[in-house]
Formats: C-alpha cells, structure tokens, sequence
C-alpha cells in the first residue's frame, strides 16, 4: 500500500512563510520514492499553499510524487448560522482533498465528541473531501489496559456507516512529547483498528489506511512506517520544517 504522510500544521505557519516552505518541499520531492504527503496548514493558508506548490491541490511533480493540501478541522453543517464554523464544502472550493476531524486536540479542547465528530465526517464526505478521523487513548486509559477498549469505540462512535477515508491512531500522551508507544504497542493497537474496521465496514475496513501518529521524526519514522497496517504518518511538529516532513516522507518508502 502506498504510504500517506501527512502533516498537521496545527495553529502555526505564516502567510510569509510560506513561499519558502512550498519551495523547499517542491525542490526535495525528486529524491522522494512512491509516496503521498498531504499538508495541512490552517484554513487562511489553505488556497495560498496549493498556489505556492503550482498545483490545484493535486499533483505538482508528476504521478510518483504527490502532495495534497487538506484542513484540519471543518463544520458539522454543510452551511448557515454558525459563526466561525468553515464549511466542507468552501475548503473543498478552495482546493482541499482531505480534512482532519476528532483530532484529540479539538476532542479536549473543543469538547468535540464522537457523535459530532462523525457529523463532521458526514459534511466532510458529502463535500467530497477525505475525512482523516482521529482516534486515541490518554495516558490513563493506557495504564489502566484499556487503549483498545477506548479506540474501538471512538472507532463505532465516530465514522459514519459506509466511512470511506483514513483513520489516524494517535495515543493522546505522544502527541508532541517526544515520548513514543514502543513498536510493539503501535503493532497491537494498529492490528486491533484493523479488525474493529473490517468487523465495522466489511471489505473496505481490510484496505483502509490506518496512520500513526505522535512525535514521528525523522530519526524514528523509518521502523514505525514498515510496521505491518501502519500505513503512513500523520505529522505534528515534524511537519513544520520542510526538510523533516521530506525526510519522513523518504523514510516511507525506506529512506
Ligand atoms: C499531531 O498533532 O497530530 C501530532 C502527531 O503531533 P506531533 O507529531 O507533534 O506529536
């Protein structure tokens, strides 16, 4: 399967910025292998991006290298009365491909649950962009043995019946710590996810990307992507610098 890295800007990056990031990917994906990169900055920059890359959010260096643009959160109506609410259906105008939702951020931050989550996938869908749902356990619920238990039903709770998208693990305690599950772990969980989307969604759970997430580097991405249904990254703050994400991305498809 083809890898997936993709990078989640979070709220960072600048208008200023971001000839200079777009260049330098644009310069590193020659040396790149078959892999996908998506890119997810915040929505003001979504349009500028794809513009900075040359591309309408598709292709910019042929069929084997690709880079996407995406966002990282959208609207659970398709439009109306819901003030700082950015539609699917604008980002999508704008050129996004994919959408990240129930990213543990916005679950604790933004008190988003699974039931808003999956509308947001529903919008996502209808829109025609790809939904990336997140999934993932505290520190406690790992300590108390319960990590599966936790992800599964994120897993019921979240994706819409008929989901066709990607999912995103991401232990909430590696998320920008430096600390990451132990191969072993993201092994486990990754097969669990694997067996909880093909009981959920049939034959289309079997072929589903699955993405780790939590501080993946570039001195670590290599021996968590070969993982058997790791099939890419989502990228937090390794996203950020252009070379890092490039590194990543060449560690996908074996350095
Ligand atoms: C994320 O926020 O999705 C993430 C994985 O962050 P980091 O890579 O910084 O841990």
């Amino acid at each position: 399967m083809r890898q997936l890295i993709a990078g989640n800007w979070k709220m960072n990056g600048s208008y200023g910025a971001l000839a200079a990031y777009a260049g330098d990917l644009k310069a590193g994906l020659a040396r790149l292998g078959a892999v996908d990169l998506l890119v997810c900055p915040p929505d003001p920059l979504v349009r500028p991006l794809i513009e900075a890359l040359g591309g309408a959010g598709g292709s910019v260096a042929g069929d084997d290298v690709k880079v996407a643009v995406g966002a990282q959160d959208c609207g659970e109506k398709r439009a109306g009365a819901h003030t700082g609410d950015v539609s699917a259906d604008l980002l999508a105008e704008l050129g996004a491909r994919f959408v990240i939702l129930g990213h543990s951020e916005r679950r604790l931050d933004h008190h988003e649950t699974n039931a808003m989550v999956r509308a947001k996938a529903e919008a996502a869908a209808g829109a025609g962009l790809i939904p990336i749902i997140c999934v993932g356990e505290s520190r406690a619920e790992r300590a108390q043995d319960e990590a599966v238990t936790v992800v599964r039903a994120q897993l019921a709770g979240s994706l819409p019946d008929g989901f066709a998208g990607v999912v995103a693990y991401e232990p909430i305690w590696a998320i920008g710590t430096g600390t990451v599950p132990s191969l072993e772990q993201i092994m486990q969980i990754h097969e669990a996810i694997r067996a909880a989307l093909v009981k959920q969604l049939g034959d289309a759970g079997a072929t589903m990307h699955i993405l780790y997430g939590g501080s993946v580097k570039p001195d670590n991405a290599q021996a968590i992507l070969a993982l058997p249904e790791v099939g890419g990254a989502l990228v937090g703050g390794a996203s950020l610098k252009a070379e890092d994400f490039l590194a990543i991305a060449a560690a996908a498809t074996g350095g």
